[in-house]
């Protein structure tokens, strides 16, 4: 299978949005921004070994380095569209490919993206996707719009998904509802639909990534703004209560690939519905830092790539 083949057997099939005037097999795509509307553009990057184990299923690996972007686009508000990927890899495994690609085309439909194009090269695995998403001009979520006084919500449950790799990795042991923690890792759900409804709700808004706190962290920082935190307020889910215990708050305020969004939003806003909890978890101040009720400080710590434990 040469590298032609391989991109017609697997990523000319990946079709669900409307606006594209020339995808896969041209230089260069082309494609219809609807009129009225901004292009939101964002890409991430999956290193084997570094992003995810390198015992990761090819379904999972394609899922995730889609569900990442798609989250990027979720808070920014954006409506998902289309999508390009860069993949190297060290050989041209049919069964990897169409695991891969199998992955890849799931999510995709769910959230109604076309694959547009892409580069294919040989080297150590490596996924990047480009996407790009639209929004009403001028409504684009940013990190910094949050004001003092404004409540800081964040959906689901922060702290699942790095739990789940630390099972994965054998580093936590099992317990009941832990297949969830795994889901929670392997499968992240981009909260497409909660970044929608959040346009002209939400102040600020950011997806959590590398931790709860550092993450809440970028919105303060771009807004110029501190907070404070109700610790005893954050949610706990019961499959991550059941193997971490008293330790699961440190878990919930600083693992990373959640993929939840965090947002700020003044108290007369009212949530938006979509069938994922939302969690009150401080307020925002105007003087900076990030504290807990009783004063504390707080410290940041998540995930960093250039940092010490990066
Ligand atoms: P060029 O040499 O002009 O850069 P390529 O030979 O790299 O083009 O790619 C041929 C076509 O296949 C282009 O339309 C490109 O966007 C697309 N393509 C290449 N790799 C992928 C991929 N992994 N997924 C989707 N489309 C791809
Ligand atoms: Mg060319």
């Amino acid at each position: 299978m040469n590298e032609f083949e391989l991109i017609e057997r697997f990523f000319t099939h990946i079709h669900h949005a409307a606006g594209v005037v020339l995808g896969v097999g041209d230089d260069g795509a082309v494609l219809d921004v609807p009129v009225g509307e901004q292009l939101v553009v964002v890409m991430d990057t999956q290193v084997a070994g570094r992003h995810f184990p390198l015992d990761t299923s090819p379904f999972d690996i394609g899922w995730r380095a889609l569900a990442t972007n798609l989250s990027d686009l979720a808070a920014m508000g954006a409506t998902p569209r289309w999508f390009t990927l860069a993949l190297t890899l060290p050989e041209a495994d049919e069964a990897w490919l169409s695991g891969f690609a199998e992955g890849l085309s799931v999510l995709a439909a769910q959230a109604g993206v076309s694959l547009v194009g892409g580069d294919t090269t040989r080297g150590p695995l490596t996924i990047t996707i480009q996407a790009e998403g639209t929004v009403p001009a001028g409504q684009a979520l940013r990190r910094s719009g949050a004001r003092p006084g404004d409540g800081i919500y964040v959906s689901g449950y922060p702290g699942d998904a790095a739990a789940g790799l630390a099972l994965h990795q054998g580093r936590l042991a099992r317990a009941t509802g832990s297949d969830s923690l795994l889901e929670r890792f392997f499968r992240p759900e981009p909260r497409l639909a909660l970044g929608l409804a959040l346009r002209g709700k939400a102040s600020a808004c950011i997806d959590v990534s590398d931790g709860l706190l550092q993450d809440l962290g970028h919105i303060l920082a771009a807004s110029g703004v501190g907070a404070v935190l109700d610790l005893e307020a954050l949610p706990v889910s019961a499959a991550l209560a059941a193997i971490t215990g008293e330790d699961a708050r440190s878990w919930l305020l600083s693992g990373g690939d959640d993929y939840e969004l965090c947002f700020t939003a003044p108290d007369a806003v009212v949530l938006p519905d979509t069938g994922l909890p939302l969690t009150r978890i401080g307020t925002v101040q105007a003087s900076a830092g990030l504290y807990d009720s009783a004063g504390n400080t707080l410290e940041v710590a998540g995930y960093q790539h250039f940092g010490g434990a990066g």
